[in-house]
């Protein structure tokens, strides 16, 4: 702790609420608050607003508000001006729905960091009523999504704020948007402000998330306004993205945020560029009818826009891109922006198209991919602006993502001493590598989290059997018909984590190309494994629902053929809580994208940092993490990237090639796991993993890459932290 005020036990909660004219807020002093707003409303523009389509940040992994109060046994309040805030915080829901995979997860990760490291950044993003969506899963149908009931009223850590004129009332601001007849029509948002307080309760990033699922929109604007990533039609699509990029100005102007630099966390908010050169054409040229802008004025305004731009591009596979057909922007947009688009979202590929990625690409300052392989592709495919597409590998927020029995594990080694403030202090763990107490201790840990995974696992298949009989879902898992009261998967049984979204580049099937193969390593060597696998597939996604169902139909054969010795588990509905049990329970984690897609991939570094290796395809953050070896092992494809290996479609994904490769490596693992003279090697590569992987792969030293190119004027004493952590690394190598 830093503040004073919550150095000692005595800490007054009243210490912990703040106000200003938009409303009360808990969780920081009024002193933090105060330096919070200042930071981001100064008039010397020294901050950041962070864009995101998704954050992903749910109470239930990281909550640091919640956790002090539970440390100091303050748990519930019976003083009137802090009852609803206490109670909200204990009995309030813990997730936050609005995140639909990687993307806002990272996102959410990105401005934890920020917030710990206290750097001026206001995140803007849109709050979906209806969140994603929920996962159930069937047998016989597969994924079957269910809309989401949450309700930001009662969520801690969410305000909707006020309108400082009428206190009353909340803020709303007005935002322009066109009908199919080219007139301009307004749309409304209310603002909620999630607050992203940090581990030390001494700093926030404030997360503004514009909700326009307000009666009186425009049907249309309701209809875009409820769901993440709702693609029912291209116009619903486009109209969600401009909901967030036309939303930006109007919101900060409320505030009164002042930011200079705008950095937009993938494409979809860049419609803000086209609002910008509007504005810059105004202001320039000192009339307001942009129909009598020319192309040379364009162009120019575009120049002084894109110096405010940074641009972080997430994916080499085409869905991530937004392309919309000519006609449908006719009906949401007016003519002048549309003279703009003509001008800077030009489609090589396809003429009646508007492209939103080449729009962000040319419009920024510095853009960035998110590994070094991930830039290399970039570069291919965007010859044109490869000079300034520099790579900074993403991260994970460690103070996330580690587990309690591993932190409790660092928090005893004085050598670990501080690594909650710098997750670089875990290079340290070189020195212990042959210390027989923490060898001991962080196995002790990882049994524990094991512990944890299995229990909620085999409480899990219980409770689908017993749905069995009350429901008319057939359980996801074979396992729930085999098991009664007292058979149970066992935790010591060697374990393979396998959790992201379920899209056909990802390749979830891949191990299971061949089941004979895949049994008789097991078989033949005794070597029992469970496979872990969670996963959601966009709804729309067709081939990726039918992997889901693939996956599911394996679950039998694998069974009887390996004897009972391989299991295959489907856990529904993945979100970030069972995403941390997976990757700090398993014993490894598995990652086979076809290469190069996946562009990063973060869930093999939040195993990495909680010391499990990885059993990966050389491909994103992996090509960086593997380390010869030192810290898990990798398979497939390798070698030099070409145009020809980005494509997607079915027979170029390479099943045959990789999975073989892939029995080849697993009985590798296998034994160091399972045979006595060989398991301190595999003990070795969970070490080496905390002390290789854990000081690079964190957002703290990519927030610090992200640093020196936000051109902020920072306090010395911060700016030389950051350099530090910066120092740990260079992505762009
Ligand atoms: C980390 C995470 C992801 C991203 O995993 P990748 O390996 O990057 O695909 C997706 N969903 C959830 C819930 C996560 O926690």
């Amino acid at each position: 702790m830093t503040t004073s005020a919550l150095n000692n036990n005595s800490l007054n909660l009243l210490d912990l609420v703040a106000k200003n004219n938009f409303g009360t807020f808990f969780g920081v002093s009024q002193k933090v608050f105060d330096k919070v707003w200042n930071n981001i409303t100064g008039a010397d523009q020294n901050s950041v607003v962070y864009i995101s389509m998704e954050i992903g940040a749910d109470p239930d992994v990281f909550h640091p508000i919640k956790d002090k109060l539970t440390d100091l046994e303050k748990t519930d309040s019976i003083d009137p001006r802090l009852k609803k805030f206490v109670n909200k915080l204990f009995q309030g829901p813990e997730k936050i729905p609005c995140y639909g995979g990687g993307l806002g997860v990272l996102a959410g990760d990105t401005l934890k960091s920020f917030a710990d490291c206290h750097i001026p950044v206001v995140a803007v993003s849109l709050l979906y009523r209806h969140g994603y969506f929920s996962q159930i899963v069937d047998s016989k149908i597969g994924q079957i999504a269910q809309s989401v009931e949450w309700h930001p009223e009662d969520t801690p850590g969410l305000y909707l704020l006020k309108n400082p004129e009428t206190p009353e009332e909340p803020l709303q601001i007005e935002v322009p948007f066109v009908n199919e007849y080219d007139q301009e029509t307004m749309a409304t948002a209310q603002v909620w402000m999630k607050m992203e307080v940090n581990h030390s309760l001494d700093y926030f990033v404030p997360e503004l998330l514009l909700d326009f699922s307000l009666a009186g929109n425009p049907s249309p604007i309701r209809d875009a306004a409820g769901q993440l990533y709702n693609s029912e039609s291209s116009i619903i699509k486009a109209t969600q993205r401009r909901m967030l990029g036309t939303g930006i100005l109007p919101v900060l102007q409320a505030i009164g945020i002042s930011s200079y630099t705008l950095h937009l966390n993938e494409q979809h908010g860049v419609v803000v560029a086209l609002q910008l050169i509007a504005e810059e054409l105004i202001k320039s040229h000192q009339h307001t009818d942009l129909s009598l802008a020319s192309d040379d004025m364009i162009m120019a305004a575009a120049d002084k826009v894109a110096r405010k731009l940074v641009y972080t591009i997430h994916t080499p596979v085409k869905a991530g891109h937004d392309r919309f057909n000519k006609a449908v922007y006719a009906g949401i947009s007016h003519k002048s922006c549309r003279h703009i688009l003509e001008l800077l979202a030009h489609d090589d590929d396809s003429p009646h198209s508007y492209n939103f990625t080449t729009l962000a690409m040319r419009v920024n300052r510095t853009a960035n991919s998110v590994s070094r392989l991930h830039r290399d592709v970039t570069h291919k495919q965007f010859p044109a602006f490869a000079n300034k597409i520099t790579a900074i590998t993403n991260g994970v927020h460690h103070l996330t993502w580690i587990s309690e029995a591993r932190a409790k594990l660092f928090d005893s080694f004085p050598e670990l001493k501080k690594w909650r403030e710098n997750p670089g202090v875990l290079q340290n763990t070189v020195q212990l590598k042959n210390d027989n107490h923490f060898r001991t201790y962080l196995q002790r840990a990882w049994e524990k989290d094991t512990a944890i995974l299995y229990d909620y696992i085999n409480k899990m298949l219980l409770h689908h059997r017993n749905q069995m009989t009350s429901t008319w879902i057939d359980p996801p898992n074979h396992y729930s018909n085999i098991i009664d009261y007292d058979t149970k998967l066992n935790p010591k049984v060697f374990t393979v984590g396998f959790a992201r979204r379920f899209s056909t580049y990802k390749r979830a099937d891949l191990i299971f190309d061949n089941l004979d193969t895949l049994c008789a390593i097991a078989v033949d060597n005794n070597w029992p494994v469970n496979f872990l696998f969670s996963g959601k597939a966009h709804p729309a996604d067709e081939p990726g629902k039918s992997v889901i169902k693939l996956i599911l139909n394996y679950q039998k054969e694998l069974h009887i053929k390996s004897n009972g010795l391989v299991n295959l588990i489907f856990i529904p509905n993945y979100d970030m809580h069972i995403a941390k049990m997976l990757v700090s329970g398993v014993h490894i984690w598995l990652n086979n994208p076809k290469r190069p897609l996946e562009a990063s991939g973060t869930s093999g570094m939040k195993a990495a940092l909680n010391g499990v290796p990885n059993l990966s395809i050389m491909d994103g953050w992996w090509v960086e993490g593997y380390h010869d070896g030192q810290t898990g092992w990798k398979f497939g494809h390798e070698g030099p990237v070409d145009e020809a290996d980005l494509s997607e479609s079915p027979e170029s994904l390479l099943y045959a090639e990789d999975s073989v490769s892939f029995y080849q490596t697993l009985p590798l693992v296998l034994e160091e796991f399972y045979e006595v003279d060989a398991q301190s090697r595999f003990l070795d590569k969970a070490i080496m993993n905390l002390c290789l992987n854990t000081p690079i792969f964190n957002t703290h030293r990519m927030a610090a890459e992200y640093l020196q190119k936000y051109n902020l004027d920072l306090p010395s004493e911060l700016q030389s932290t950051m350099d530090n952590f910066a120092a740990l690394y260079n992505s762009n190598e």
